[in-house]
């Protein structure tokens, strides 16, 4: 459920008609709803509820936006972190370190001294070599630093093969069947603490049987590292859970669902379970707002010209993904088109031969489920100035990330003396 709706024929974040936020911002622009972030949190943590004081890590490359951040703070949420810039972004938000746990395959040096510094709550480690750096740079600093290793349980997620994480040939992780000589290794390690265990497989999984066969396996991994005679205190599992993009499509398995699932797999597990959902999160309490450019008619179809385009929401580019569209005004007609961006790739776009409603020069659309993994990967592709953001609560709404100045653009880049 979002809170993005029809009223009196016209889109709404909220109570703000999405045509005011077009009309003072400019397009394209990122649309957030408040109400629909707490609430994806809310429903995350009843889905979890049997469970005994689990840790909601909210993924922060999902949508890093200091303002999304502090609203997901406020309500008790920790935060997934992948580098440190995350890592800053999330304390600066107001996510207490003791909540942060750091993720990810390539963490340097200078991120681990940032993470030790501030005392997060958990290391999720992908190989021996980073292990020991880490070992290393705790036992300089004189610190010790709490660990799991992330498990590569070799499980297919059933999901884009860019955002598959957990089969044998990732990158991600170390093998299943190595564990326990790398747990062996890890416990002779003098700066590290054996915390717990780690999986994540993937993202937008729309059936529960990959989290299970994943979370069974680490469940008998925890049961043999215990007997090795490690303290296995948490088990991290990840994040995953896949959103509605496409109407037509299933729905995936609901948060309660996902966490009914968890707790049968971890009954007896006898840990603190950690979280780390970003997607389910974010993703429906997003849309990224678009001014349709012009209408050209093509070979065999009409190209719908919109001003968002790949380097503002780079998911169907990348991944193939389906974002509905939604005109913000619809006129109860509809065409079928491609609807394109401006940007000279072929791989600018949107939605092929689809049935959307009719919109013509000046309309503006609404790309749906745009929350989540949206902004935060744009770029200045064809000098086009980062997209920008807004946050709507109720009545009020607020620019919380400005479109910068094609100016600021140009300044960024310097001539060297010697090419002048
Ligand atoms: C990306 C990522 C997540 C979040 O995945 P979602 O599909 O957005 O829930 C969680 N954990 C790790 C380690 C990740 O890399």
């Amino acid at each position: 459920m979002d809170h993005f709706n029809l009223r009196n024929g016209e889109l709404h974040a909220e109570d703000v008609p999405l045509a005011a936020i077009a009309d003072a911002v400019g397009t394209p622009v990122y649309v957030y709803s408040r109400a629909t972030l707490e609430r994806h949190l809310q429903v995350f943590r009843e889905g979890l509820s049997g469970l005994d004081d689990p840790l909601i890590a909210y993924s922060v490359k999902a949508n890093p936006n200091a303002a999304l951040l502090a609203v997901l703070a406020k309500q008790g949420a920790g935060a997934d972190v992948v580098s440190a810039g995350e890592l800053l972004r999330a304390v600066a938000a107001g996510i207490p370190a003791g909540k942060i746990v750091f993720s990810g395959v390539g963490k340097t040096a200078a991120e681990m001294r940032i993470a030790l510094e501030h005392g997060i709550y958990q290391f999720n480690l992908e190989s021996e070599p980073e292990a020991e750096m880490l070992s290393a740079i705790a036992v300089q600093m004189g610190k010790i630093a709490n660990v799991a290793y992330r498990i590569n349980p070799d499980v297919d997620a059933l999901t884009h093969a860019k955002i598959s994480t957990g089969k044998a040939e990732n990158k991600f992780g170390i093998p299943y069947e190595s564990s326990l000589v790398a747990y062996a290794a890890l416990a002779r390690m003098p700066g590290l603490r054996i915390q717990g265990v780690d999986v994540h497989i993937g993202s937008q999984l729309t059936t529960l049987a990959p989290f299970e066969a994943a979370f069974s396996r680490l469940g008998v991994l925890i049961g043999q590292l215990r007997e090795a005679g490690h303290s296995i205190e948490t088990a991290d599992l990840g994040g995953g859970l896949g959103v509605p993009y496409d109407p037509s499509e299933p729905l995936p398995p609901s948060p309660a669902e996902y966490g009914a699932m968890v707790q049968r797999i971890t009954a007896r597990w006898n840990v603190r379970l950690l979280f780390e959902p970003g997607r389910v999160i974010a993703g429906n309490a997003g849309v990224l707002l678009s001014r349709v450019i012009r209408v050209k008619q093509g070979a065999t179809q009409p190209f719908v010209i919109v001003d968002a385009a790949m380097n503002d929401l780079v998911r169907p580019a990348m991944y193939e993904a389906w974002h509905d569209i939604r005109a913000v005004r619809p006129r109860n007609s509809q065409i079928t088109a491609s609807v394109v961006g401006p940007i000279c790739e072929t791989g600018d776009s949107f939605a092929s031969g689809r049935t959307i409603d009719a919109v013509e020069a000046d309309d503006l659309i609404a790309f749906a489920t745009a929350g989540a993994y949206g902004a935060n990967m744009a770029t200045t592709y064809n000098s086009r100035p980062l997209v920008p953001e807004v946050l709507v609560s109720g009545d009020k709404w607020a620019i919380v990330r400005a479109r910068p100045p094609i100016e600021a653009l140009i300044a960024g880049d310097s001539i060297p003396d010697w090419v002048r």
